[in-house]
């Protein structure tokens, strides 16, 4: 029989120490509940995630662990339980786990060593043989499934219900990174384990004239009075649509014509800002946050520079960034080709985007 292992993750707790909910608490940009849930869903020799949530989770943890065992399907071979307040779970951490789970019939877990000297209020611990019990823990599926029907409420961990029962357990190594999030400090002190990723994006657009004099023209968010205005679905602002393909494109997230089609009526005559706006958004939605925007204007007219400070102000708004993290520039093209002929006007921006990995 194929081995099929299903995760449960446990985001249902109280946050007692914690203040607000822990679990909704943002690390890198994205809730923490998220970030486990993910790694296990990414992982190839995982097969599905279950997830018990606030407002469905049990009284205790051993309600919830078994509100979740009821929706792993019959078909999991292995079930690993994780405590969702643990969002730095690695992949390689997964893999020790897995490569237990499948090299015997065990119940497996992740430890650390116990550094530091132990006290019972006075008495000293003999800290010999100690460890630290991290999550995901599991074994077998039929396994759990046995051991948490009508489980002790007080237990608070899947391998101690296991050892009781009389199964053999595996420890793996366990990871600092992988650290429980109970108070504000813990959240902070897991940001030492995150590192910054930077990405770059390139944009470029160009709209011709249009013969409709009645359309107007509008660059970077701002309005060209007295100008005659460019042809496009919806406000045609090439030097908005530039940025927003820079944007998508350092989240590597594909570009205007794929989120705003010019098919679709919604857009027609749309401010391009809103455009910028819903993109920031996006890639906020993964994490990311706008640090940069560069952008060059290709025109003979009209003359962009003495609007310089609105436009950077309307494309800093949009992306939730400060003016002063906005670059105009502008250049006209000597006379030469389309652009040189007063044809169109086009624009080309690049974006910088940096987000917390782990
Ligand atoms: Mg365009």
């Amino acid at each position: 029989m194929a081995a099929e292992i299903w995760a449960v993750v446990l985001c249902a707790g109280s946050s007692t120490r914690f203040g607000s909910d822990k679990l909704a608490a943002l690390l890198g940009g994205r809730p923490v509940r998220e970030w486990a849930q993910q790694t296990l869903r990414d992982h190839p020799q995982i097969a599905g995630v279950v997830v018990v949530g606030n407002g469905e989770g049990g009284a205790t943890r051993q309600e919830s662990v078994s509100m979740g065992l009821a929706q792993v399907p019959a078909s999991a071979t292995h079930i690993l339980v994780h405590d969702g307040a643990r969002p730095l779970l690695s992949a390689g951490l997964v893999d020790r786990l897995v490569a237990a789970l499948l090299s015997a019939e065990q119940g497996v877990a992740p430890t650390l060593p116990v550094v530091d000297t132990i006290r019972r209020g006075e008495q000293l611990v003999e800290r010999d043989g100690l460890s630290r019990m991290q999550t995901p823990q599991g074994g077998p599926a039929t396994w759990m499934r046995a051991v948490h029907s009508g489980a002790d409420a007080t237990v608070t961990d899947d391998i101690e219900l296991l050892l009781r029962a009389g199964h053999p357990v595996c420890f793996v190594p366990g990871e600092e990174a992988n650290a429980k999030v109970t108070t504000v400090a813990d959240l902070e002190h897991l940001k030492h384990f995150m590192k910054r990723e930077v990405r770059t994006g390139l944009g470029y657009d160009i709209h011709r004239f249009s013969e409709d004099p009645r359309r107007p023209l509008w660059l970077g968010g701002q309005l060209f009075p007295d100008h005659p205005g460019l042809e496009g679905h919806s406000d045609a602002d090439p030097l908005l649509h530039a940025v927003v393909d820079a944007v998508l494109g350092a989240a590597a997230l594909g570009d205007i014509g794929l989120h705003y089609p010019n098919t679709d009526p919604r857009w027609r005559d749309r401010p391009s800002l809103l455009f910028l706006e819903e993109a920031a958004a996006l890639v906020a939605s993964k994490g990311w946050r706008v640090e940069h925007v560069d952008a060059t204007v290709l025109a003979e007219s009209p003359k962009v520079l003495p609007h310089r400070n609105e436009i950077q102000h309307n494309i800093g708004r949009a992306c939730g960034i400060q003016a002063d993290c906005v670059n105009l520039k502008a250049t006209t093209l000597e006379g030469l080709g389309a652009l040189g002929r007063k044809e169109g006007i086009a624009a080309m921006a690049t974006a910088t985007l940096s987000r917390e990995i782990f």
